[in-house]
């Protein structure tokens, strides 16, 4: 289990699924012959065939007795999902949350980045054949923006299943404040838009004690759009947009001591944003 300091902030990786390969749908240009020159991505973010290797995990940010959790990945038994592994999950994630020491009834923020299948999945959870808010504790914050837009957007048969077993429950239940993309949740930890994948997507800023920690969300995917700014991921929701926000990020967060944290980084998952030529590579 990885845990990072910044500071009085603890930050806290809990894995629900990694996988070597079968990204291509995500990251069309990212082909093994584009990969395997950028030598810096073994082994820890693509093996030696140049298939890449993802990871979908939360992260629990600890601060002054709170516990955000940032992302709650696919979670179990949901059903309609798109990519068919997807469906039915049946895995020990919550157990293994409790086991890093933060039990459900323990958790009071839960910060959703955006509002995709693999980062609301553990919002809710199946009991008694019903939808159920997995923290009922906890104040579910989510973008004014992007809520409006999944609440709107219900043409895709995938999307609505999303939103109405894994956004609308916590939102019946009362738990979720619509925040904006600039929302500060304390003294150390706020939100910055980092639009272009989703119409309201946002990053977490991590800042104690002079040091400094972001929590990327999915305005990249996979480090290899550190030195590919221009590989839009195929589920970005306005490609160009979301090219200008990675060439922007990428650019500030080389220009200081910023631990990067992927939401989708295996291995390492973490690490520092140096120039490499005229592009970028992170150093783990
Ligand atoms: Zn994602």
């Amino acid at each position: 289990m990885l845990r990072w300091k910044i500071g009085d902030v603890a930050v806290t990786k809990v894995v629900e699924m990694e996988a070597t390969g079968g990204s291509r749908f995500l990251l069309p240009q990212a082909t093994p012959e584009a990969v395997l020159p950028m030598t810096w991505l073994q082994p820890h973010f693509a093996d030696e065939t140049g298939r890449l290797r993802m990871s979908i995990h939360t992260f629990v940010i600890e601060v002054r007795g709170r516990r955000i959790v940032v992302d709650t990945c696919l979670g179990n038994d949901k059903t309609g999902r798109r990519i068919p592994t997807w469906n039915n999950l049946d895995l020990p994630f919550l157990g293994d949350l409790e086991a890093a020491g933060f039990a459900r009834d323990s958790i009071d923020t839960v910060l959703c980045t955006h509002l995709h299948v693999d980062h609301v999945g553990w919002n809710t959870m199946l009991v008694d054949g019903k939808w159920v808010p997995t923290f009922p504790q906890a104040r579910y914050l989510m973008g004014r923006v992007e809520f409006a837009h999944w609440r709107a957007a219900q043409e895709r048969p995938d999307m609505a299943a999303v939103f109405a077993d894994s956004v609308k429950p916590v939102h019946d239940a009362g738990l979720v404040d619509l925040v904006e993309t600039d929302h500060r949740i304390t003294n150390e930890i706020s939100l910055i838009p980092t639009l272009g994948h989703t119409p309201g997507h946002v990053s977490v800023v991590i800042k104690s004690k002079g040091e400094e920690a972001l929590i990327t969300g999915d305005f990249m995917h996979h480090p290899c759009q550190i030195a590919h700014p221009e590989w839009c991921s195929a589920a970005d929701s306005d490609p160009e947009t979301g090219q200008r926000t990675r060439e922007r990020m990428l650019e500030e967060l080389a220009s200081r001591p910023v631990l990067v944290i992927g939401t989708h980084f295996a291995g390492a998952t973490a690490g520092r944003i140096v120039k490499d030529g005229d592009t970028y590579r992170m150093d783990v």
